[in-house]
């Protein structure tokens, strides 16, 4: 069980860096008006929450393999579990992140 656990982690870690990686690379495109602000905004946020929502899977997974130790101030787990929280409310909550993402596609600006 921990094995399968400690793979699914590892591969969602993956690919949450392989999508924020994608998103900077459009970056240098974006400055050059070469793709449109909303579509550089859908794939900002797609790599804003996909990988808060993943930190979240994997933080409460590092806790439940601790077991009783995973909910202690003493291990570090629980502060991860405390900070990372916040990311999926700040700098525009995930919420509002996946509606500029349906935008992007309602007008046809970003083709996934
Ligand atoms: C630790 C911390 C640090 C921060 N640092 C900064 C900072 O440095 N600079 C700064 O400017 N701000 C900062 N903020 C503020 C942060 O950006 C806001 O908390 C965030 O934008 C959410 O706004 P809100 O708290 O007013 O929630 P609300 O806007 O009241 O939202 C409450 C909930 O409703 C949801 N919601 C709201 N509208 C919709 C909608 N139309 N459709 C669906 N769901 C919706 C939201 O997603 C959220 O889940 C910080 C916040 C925290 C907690």
């Amino acid at each position: 069980m921990i094995q399968e656990k400690l793979a699914r982690m590892a591969m969602f870690i993956e690919a949450a860096r392989s999508l924020i990686y994608r998103a900077a690379y459009y970056i240098d495109d974006y400055l050059k008006f070469k793709i449109d602000p909303r579509a550089m905004g859908a794939l900002a946020g797609a790599a804003k929450v996909y990988g808060t929502e993943v930190a979240n899977y994997v933080v409460d997974e590092a806790i439940q393999i601790h077991g009783g130790y995973g909910y202690f101030e003493e291990f570090d787990v629980e502060r991860y579990w405390r900070d990372h929280r916040v990311t999926r409310i700040y700098e525009g909550t995930n919420e509002i992140n996946l509606l500029t993402i349906t935008d992007a596609l309602r007008r046809g600006v970003w083709k996934p």
